[in-house]
């Protein structure tokens, strides 16, 4: 079977499925085999279960439905279909990539060009070698447009989505310590982001450019077709302005404000409104955008309890992201407590990274400091440290967190997530 057979029934389907809990009458399933399970056995179920085909990889089994697809690589063939669909697509594709703030930049630009056009986003967080295919793979022919994050943790990842994309354009939203392992250092996170840059420019595609970042300003030295915000002479210019907690911005004298938490999100607003602006969304509209865009993801949302004011930045964390919340949390008024989690996937710079930020923490003076995780309490002696989030849930049974402001974040891994019902 190859792809060229195969693309017909996929654009009768339309939809593809990679979960055989959810497969749904005339799916295509990918079945991917898993550790408790075959794929093949997931195979007939499937099609039992309505699917209009099924693409498995190994044939271990006497099958002769003739909707069964036998192929050497169901990843590869998932990929492949991707890259057919993509190129029949006539739609602008805009690519992003960078160390943090990429989904809730995919979010906000959602956001501000749905006000105008039909726009299909990366589902969540699926930004990978999967999520990304089966992003493309979800846009129908009444869309027009598309947002993919595309995320990674080590070299030619990125080249890899992108070829896949195929973004007209692309925004990288910062380069920071994030999969600092995997890159190997900082100057290969550099690198690996910058892939999506090669992408663009190897194809004459559209960059766009926050000028405020250096890294970004050199690396797109002389090249166009660019969209700049950020500096005087940038395309757009925007005032970043605060309300009670909320980043907010103005542009032409027009005020914005947001639901999010935490000055690094001016740029991510940026980013979504010069991208607005170009497709021709008057700033209304996109102000409209921005004050109806409510985070619910554990990224950057401020939630009140019992009077108190909970910033939930449990999504993930890295020593860049952990920087810019402890400078952010700072600014609040009243008392203040942190709650902070490991930052993980740091490699060797694993300690220094957490010394620096518990000394950060000590510094900027938070009147209460709760570390979580094996990599704080190396460094950590006072005795709010907490191997984990479940050991942090015994203590807080106990004793109640008394500080008008708390800030709850952590990498993934560790969930601080689970402790808010007892804060
Ligand atoms: P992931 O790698 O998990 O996909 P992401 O890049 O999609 O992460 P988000 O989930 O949008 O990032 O944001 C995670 C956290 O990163 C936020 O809650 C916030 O603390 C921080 N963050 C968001 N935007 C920025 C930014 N522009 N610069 C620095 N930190 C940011
Ligand atoms: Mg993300």
């Amino acid at each position: 079977m190859n792809i060229e057979q195969f693309y017909p029934l996929f654009l009768k389907s339309g939809k593809v499925t990679i979960d055989s809990r959810k497969i749904g009458k005339d799916d295509i399933f990918f079945a991917f085999s898993g550790e408790n399970f075959n794929a093949a056995t997931l195979a007939e179920k499937a099609i039992d279960e309505g699917a209009l085909a099924v693409i498995v990889e190994q044939q271990d089994f006497e099958n002769t439905d003739k909707n069964i697809f036998y192929v050497p690589s169901t990843l590869e063939f998932l990929q492949d279909l991707a890259v057919r669909h993509r190129e029949q697509l006539d739609i602008p594709i805009i690519g992003l990539t960078g160390s943090n703030g990429k989904t809730t930049t995919k979010e906000i630009i959602h956001a501000v060009l749905s006000e105008k056009f039909n726009v299909q986003y990366t589902f969540g967080n699926l930004n990978n070698h999967i999520g990304v295919p089966l992003t493309i793979l979800s846009i129908k022919p009444e869309h027009e447009m598309a947002v993919i994050e595309m995320g990674a943790n080590h070299q030619k990842e990125i080249e890899f989505l992108s070829n896949i994309a195929k973004p007209n354009y692309g925004y990288i939203t910062n380069f920071g310590k994030a999969h600092l392992e995997g890159f190997g250092g900082f100057e290969g996170v550099i690198k690996g982001k910058s892939e999506l840059y090669d992408y663009l420019k190897n194809h004459q595609q559209t960059i766009v450019v926050n000028e405020n970042d250096p890294i970004q300003v050199q690396k797109t030295e002389n090249y166009s077709p660019k969209i700049t915000f950020g500096k005087e002479n940038s395309d757009y210019q925007f005032e970043l302005f605060s309300e009670e907690h909320f980043v907010g911005l103005q542009y032409k004298g027009i005020k914005a404000v947001s639901k999010l938490t935490g000055e690094y999100n001016f740029t991510n607003l940026c980013a979504a409104a010069s991208l607005g602006l170009h497709f021709g969304i008057d700033f209304e509209q996109i102000k409209h955008a921005i004050e109806n865009y409510t985070p619910t993801n554990m990224r950057s949302q401020v939630v009140k309890k019992e009077g108190r004011t909970l910033v939930l930045d449990t999504y993930n964390a890295n020593p860049s992201s952990m920087t810019a919340s402890l400078h952010n949390f700072i600014t609040f008024e009243g008392s203040k407590t942190i709650v902070i989690g490991d930052m993980l996937e740091l490699g060797e710079e694993s300690e220094k990274e957490h010394k620096n930020i518990l000394k950060l923490a000590q510094e900027l003076g938070f009147n209460e400091i709760i570390t979580v995780g094996k990599n704080f309490k190396h460094v950590n002696s006072s005795a709010k440290a907490f191997e984990n989030t479940l050991e942090l849930i015994e203590y807080l049974k106990q004793n109640k967190i008394l500080s008008e402001n708390i800030l709850l974040k952590g990498s993934r891994g560790i969930a601080l997530e689970r402790s808010i019902d007892f804060i």
